[in-house]
Formats: structure tokens, sequence, C-alpha cells
């Protein structure tokens, strides 16, 4: 039956009851691959590697089992080499590699490719040399600065200021430079290098919970050895990461290891040192910075059980840790916890089937929890503990709407919030300016013709990088020089529309000479180390100005600012994708997060186009979750997630019509798959295929893209679809023609 539904002929005996191995390779293709052993059968574990014969060359794999049943009718090759004696994973991670590939229906092999340091996927030794790490010397406790060497000097202050020793991945993740910077500090005498493993440097410190954090801590501590589910719902700087720290000492102290999942942009050297801090044992740290050897020694701690705890980004969720006991997701509703390209995971719901399966508790973190979440809550699915006041007597922002479509808008920004600015930075605080968008103008246009330049590769117009003196594409990374005459009338009246954070740190700049503009985006922060540079010079009030995309949104601590104005708020009022509105209140919370984190009160001045927009001022006047509760009901009404289960077919192709037609095609055959097949006439009714429809930026990269929705109620009908679905359209004669993804439960629709 199972056989039929997923197009291929069933599996039969291989002759005579001959044992046969099964191996994941990296392929795209959903199958495992059966070779004879080599030596003995009970040799080879789920979860070690081998060198397999594949076409005319060899590959790695894993093995995902054995038996005796195969799909090849023709005589089996052999393995070429077992690489490792015990397995390079445990059984739990095989089961939930392969359980993920199965729910997303991706290629097995590439899941576990994905899964893998880039090492251990090459077919490197499993054994590490373990690394030194870092400690000041008595010289360099007496240090507080190199001459003339800002980074030598501030990275003896961040191992001065660390617990115990810093490993080369927390030393990357402060400095992308370290191991140039860290040379003339140890040759000067005030770092050394101890080969021990790690050394406490002393007991681990703990603050005293408020009632609300009490609580909740109390909640997840009763829950401590089952499988039990928190969304921690609490405002920025509400203490959450003390509450995760609380649960995490308690797990430290028995000898349970703790695994703490965020995104990418989250994860900061003051978040690491707050762990060391709260928890004095070998924190390790798994994120995209990091070289081949760094990730892998990182990745040994935690799987060998010398880690007991591993802060890590999407990926850290396929670490082995045998004495797991806790998992905390932090900023769980945000989208880069989504991979969106290749094996297409969400880690936080990864996270969830691991506590699951490993019978621990999982905590999610938010100031803006995620839909999902929200309605796992509503469903009794998941427990809600609320943080509602801000620790350390901090108060919430003041936030109010200005309407900016008026007169009295300069460059972008409102009277009342250059005003508010003025009086803000001459009592010596800081203001923030975020706008979502990055260069200098989004659009350059001619006035003559009105004509546009546009990306020649992509539906989108080229951003002004002035700075630089290019027009870019943001979506392809296509890019000119500006030009200085129009490229349709040929008139010299080119002219900038629009405002980026270049712009305002322009106007900015002019307006406030008195006053350091600081501009934080992914162009000023491109080079090694600028990031954390900035980052330092924003904290430290150097710049009084910060001027800034998402990149300033999240997690970051900034003392010192009392104002944030926010200038673009209501582009996702509009925005083509089911999420815009959702993710536009999650980042405007997050932004004015950033304001009066510490004992003055902050304000918030969101200027919009749209100030009379119902769900803007319900954000502003009842807060997030009655924000959250009203998009819930409108997802309700509309039939979107989560009250509906979706997968996306994407598929692209140079040639125009191609990529439709080929959803066309396959659109056809679930219908008739649908039809034709008598276990599928139950799930048929609760089936919708939409499209194919053009994405909303049809070209990109010289690429038409176009899309095919599938949608049902419940989610075993989709699946039961898509099982059938993926390896047909891996067998399917047009599907070479054109690329195809497929994704479950899609973040970005574009
Ligand atoms: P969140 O993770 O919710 O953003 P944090 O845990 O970072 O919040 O806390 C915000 C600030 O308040 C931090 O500086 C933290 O040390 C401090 N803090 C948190 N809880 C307490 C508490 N119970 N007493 C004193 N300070 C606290
Ligand atoms: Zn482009």
């Amino acid at each position: 039956m199972q056989a039929n539904l997923d197009g291929l002929s069933p599996e039969t005996p291989y002759s005579d009851g001959v044992k046969i191995v099964k191996v994941a390779v990296a392929v795209p293709l959903s199958r495992t691959f059966d070779y004879l052993p080599r030596g003995e059968l009970k040799n080879y574990h789920p979860g070690c590697r081998v060198v397999v014969p594949f076409g005319r060359s060899t590959r790695i794999g894993v093995v995902t089992g054995t038996g005796n049943t195969t799909l090849v009718k023709s005589k089996l090759k052999a393995v070429t080499e077992l690489l490792d004696p015990v397995p390079v994973l445990p059984a739990d991670i095989v089961e939930l590699i392969t359980w993920a590939a199965s729910y997303y229906h991706h290629p097995v092999g590439e899941a576990f490719a994905t899964a893998l340091p880039v090492q251990l996927r090459k077919g490197s030794s499993n054994e590490v040399q373990r690394p030194g790490a870092y400690v000041v010397t008595d010289a360099g406790k007496e240090t507080a600065e190199v001459k003339r060497a800002p980074a030598q000097t501030a990275l003896l202050r961040f191992i001065q200021q660390s617990v115990g020793a810093v490993s080369a991945a927390e030393c990357r993740l402060f400095d992308n430079r370290w191991s140039t910077t860290i040379k003339p500090l140890i040759k000067k005498g005030l770092v050394e290098k101890i080969v021990a493993d790690y050394r406490p440097g002393r007991a681990p410190v703990s603050i005293t919970l408020n009632e609300e954090q009490r609580l909740a801590s109390e909640k997840i501590h009763a829950n401590i050895d089952k499988y039990y589910c928190a969304l921690i719902d609490g405002i920025t700087g509400s203490g959450k990461t003390e509450v995760y720290l609380d649960v995490a000492r308690t797990v430290v102290k028995s000898g349970g290891q703790v695994l703490v999942l965020l995104p990418e942009i989250g994860l900061t050297p003051q978040l690491v040192s707050r762990f060391r801090n709260a928890l004095a044992c070998q924190v390790e740290v798994l994120h995209s910075g990091l070289n081949d050897t760094e990730r892998m020694l990182a990745w040994h701690a935690a799987a060998d059980g010398s880690a007991q705890v591993l802060i890590g980004t999407r990926s850290a969720v396929f670490t082995p840790m045998p004495r797991l006991e806790f998992i905390v997701v932090d900023e769980e509703h945000d989208g880069s916890l989504k991979q969106q390209d290749g094996f297409r995971y969400q880690a936080r719901d990864l996270a969830m089937m691991r506590a699951r399966k490993a019978a621990v508790p999982v905590v999610l973190g938010s100031a803006t929890p995620s839909l999902e979440s929200l309605h796992n809550a509503s469903k009794g699915l998941i427990d809600t503990l609320y943080l509602r006041s801000r620790a350390a007597g901090a108060v919430l922002p003041k936030m109010a709407l200005i309407d900016s479509r008026g007169g009295d808008v300069e460059q972008g920004l409102s009277n009342r919030l250059l005003l508010q600015m003025k009086q803000v930075l001459e009592r010596g605080e800081q203001v923030m300016v975020f706008i979502n968008r990055r260069g200098y103008a989004p659009v350059l246009m001619c006035e003559t013709c009105t004509s546009i330049e546009d990306c020649s590769q992509c539906d989108a117009h080229m951003t002004v990088h002035a700075n630089s003196g290019r027009l870019r594409c943001h979506h392809c990374g296509a890019e000119r020089a500006i030009p200085l005459q129009c490229g349709s009338c040929e008139a010299s009246t080119l002219i900038n529309v629009g405002m980026g954070t270049e712009r305002i740190d322009e106007y900015l700049s002019e307006k406030f000479p008195d006053n350091k503009v600081l501009r934080i985006d992914r162009d000023s922060t491109r080079r090694k180390g600028e990031l954390q540079k900035h980052l330092a010079m924003a904290a430290n009030g150097e710049a009084q100005i910060l001027v800034g995309t998402q990149m300033l949104a999240k997690g970051h601590n900034f003392p010192l600012v009392t104002l944030v104005g926010i200038l673009d708020a209501d582009r996702g009022l509009f925005g083509a994708d089911f999420r815009s509105v959702e993710q536009m209140g999650q980042l405007i919370l997050q932004v004015a997060g950033r304001a009066g984190r510490a004992e003055k009160p902050g304000t918030v001045l969101v200027q919009s186009r749209n100030p009379e927009h119902e769900l803007l001022q319900l954000l502003l006047s009842d807060g997030y979750s009655e924000f959250a509760k009203h998009l819930l009901a409108e997802r309700e009404l509309t039939a979107w997630p989560p009250y509906v289960y979706i997968a996306l077919l994407r598929a692209e192709s140079a040639e125009k019509a191609a990529a439709s037609k080929f959803l066309g095609e396959i659109k056809n055959l679930i219908g008739s798959q649908l039809a034709q097949n008598s276990d599928l006439a139950e799930i048929k009714s609760q089936l919708s295929v939409l499209g194919p429809a053009h994405a909303p930026m049809e070209r990109l990269a010289g690429r038409y893209r176009s899309q095919l929705l599938i949608l049902s109620k419940d989610r075993k009908p989709l699946h039961t679809v898509l099982a059938w679905l993926r390896p047909t359209l891996e067998m399917h004669p047009s599907a070479r023609k054109v690329r195809w993804s497929l994704d479950v439960d899609p973040y970005d629709m574009l």
C-alpha cells in the first residue's frame, strides 16, 4: 500500500535472505540506498559513516539501518569502507534527522549532510585534538589598555571579563580576526594559552528572581523530568534569560546538559558571558561565523558531554548531547529559525520534537510570540508563562503614532521626531532611528521622463548606494555605477526617491553636527569585526545617534537609548506575504524594546503613512497580545496557518512560462492521482491545490518563478499527498527542465 503511494514498486527480499545495509547518501533523492556489508553486518550501527560506490565514483553516507529487503532487482554492490567503529551520530539524533527528513519531505541523505559538521561529512576522522583556551596572566589582569591597539585592548578586556578560560570559538564570536589580534597579547605576556580543559573561575552567580520569574522557573522545575513545553511570553527586558539560567543552573548542577537555540543575530558574546557567569561550566557556541575546525570542536564537546551548555543557531538542534535535560529556544518568533533553502526545517519545531523524544522540558521565549505558538498555547498544547514587567526596575517605553504624510516631514523625519531628538541629545542621552532599508535611496528616477533604473535580472528597482557610487540590486546582488544620465531619455535629471539608512545618516549628521551618527546595517558592518566595533561604540555612548536596519532591533542592550524613531513602520501592512503584518508588529515591538532599558524611561515614535490603520493602532494602544489575537482571528477566517497546514512547491526557469507550465502539469497529476487512487479518496475533499501563480516577484536573478500551494485543514492529508508527490517529482521527466523545491510550513512566500 505505502509502496504504491510512493510511486515505487514494493521492496522484495534480497537473494537467500542475505542482509543488507541501508545508507543515506547526500543526493537529491528521498530514498536510502542498499549495499552489502563488507565485514560483519553487526558492525553496521545506525549513525556510522560508510564510503559506498555510487555511480562511477564513491560517496560518504550514513547507515540508517539494516534489513533484508530491497527495491533493487540486480546484484547489490558492497560497502567500500566502514569509517566508524562507533556511530558518530547516536540513535536519538539518527531518529530525529530521519523524522525531520520525512516531515519536511526532504531527501534523507541531504538531511544527514546538513546535520553533520563539514569535516565529518567529508570523511575526516572522528577524533579531535582538545583545543587550547585563553586566560589572562597576572600582568594581563593589571592591564587596562594596550597603547595604540584598540583591537588588542578590546580582546584583552573581553578575556579579562570572562569567567574561566575563553575558547577559540568565543574569541571569534567577539572578534573575527582574533587569531591575529591575540598573538601580540600572548607575546606581551598578557594572555596565555592553556591546554587543559575548562577551568571554572568562580562559583556560579545568581540573582534573586522577581515573583513572576520565580513562578515561571518553579513551573519548569516541576516538569523537569518529562516532556513539557512552555512559552515564556515576556516583554523585552522582563528577565526571560534569567529564568532560562535559573533552570539551567539546576540541570548543570546535577550533571545534565542544556541546549540553547537562537537566531543568528541574537548570539552575542555578552549572552555567552552571561551563561558562563551564571553557570560556571563549559559553554560552547555553534554559529555560522566559525570555521570548520571550530565547529567540529564545539560539536564534539557537546557530543562527548564535556560541554554542559551548547548555545547555537538553527543547525545546533541536531548536535548530539548524551545528557540533554533542558532546551531553550530564545526569540522563538524569529523567521531565521527556519532554514530557507536546501533542507528547509524549522529549528523551533524540531527542538520541540527533540524534547518530546528525549522526555525533557523545552522553553520558547519571546516578547512577541509567533502566532503558531500562541495558537498552540490556546489549544492547551503548550503552557504559557507570563513576565509582564521589566526586571531591574526599568519601565516600558511610551509609544505614539505620527502621521508622516503631512507637510511637517523633512527628509523622511517628522518635525515631532526631530524636536524630541534635539531634547534627548541635549540631555546627553541616545537616539535610535530605525529604517528597514539600507542604501541611500530605494529608487533612482528621471524627473523628465519618470523612468526608473531597474535591475536587468529581477523585477526590482536598483537601490542607490551613494557612498560607493553604485546602484545595487538587493535581490540578486547585481551592481553598476550610478549613471549620470537617464537610461531612457538621456536627460541629466536623475533624482533619488525615498530614504535609506545612508541618506538618513547624511541628513542627521548635518542636522546635528555636534553629535556623532553611527550607521549600523549590513553595508557598514560588512568587514570582519566591524559589527562588534559598532555595537561597542553604540553601547558605550561614543555615538549618540544610531541609525540602522533590523540589525539594531534584536537582543542588543543600549542602556543610554531613550528615544526610538521608527520611520517606515507600515511597509508590512500591505506586504505580499500572509506573515507580513505579524512580522511588522514583531519588528516594531522589538525595536521599541531597545528604548529605556535602564533607569531612564523611553519614548518610541512610530511614523506611518497610514496612522489610521486599525492594526497599527491596535498594536500601539493595546499591545502585542491583542494585536496577535486579532491576527489569529483573521487567519482563521481566511484559512491561513496556523489554522491550515501548507506546503509550497516552487519552480523556476530561465524560460518565461516553463515554471508555470511544469506546475500546471503537476497540479493535474495530483488531481488525477487523487481521483484514481482509492486510498486517497478520503483525503481528496480535505485538500486544496492553489495556483500555479507567479511568485510576487516573478523574475529573480534572470529566472522566472512560479509556485503551487497545497493546503489542508489537518496535517495528515497534506503529508499523505506529499509522501507520494516528492518521489514522483524526483522521477518526473519535466522536473529536469526546471529548478524546483518543496517547502513544508514555508515562511517566506516570495
Ligand atoms: P529578557 O531576556 O527578557 O530580554 P533579561 O534577562 O536580559 O531580559 O533581563 C533584562 C535585564 O534585567 C538584564 O540586565 C538582567 O540582568 C536584569 N534582570 C533580570 N531579572 C532580574 C532580577 N530578578 N533582578 C535584577 N535584575 C534582573
Ligand atoms: Zn537583481
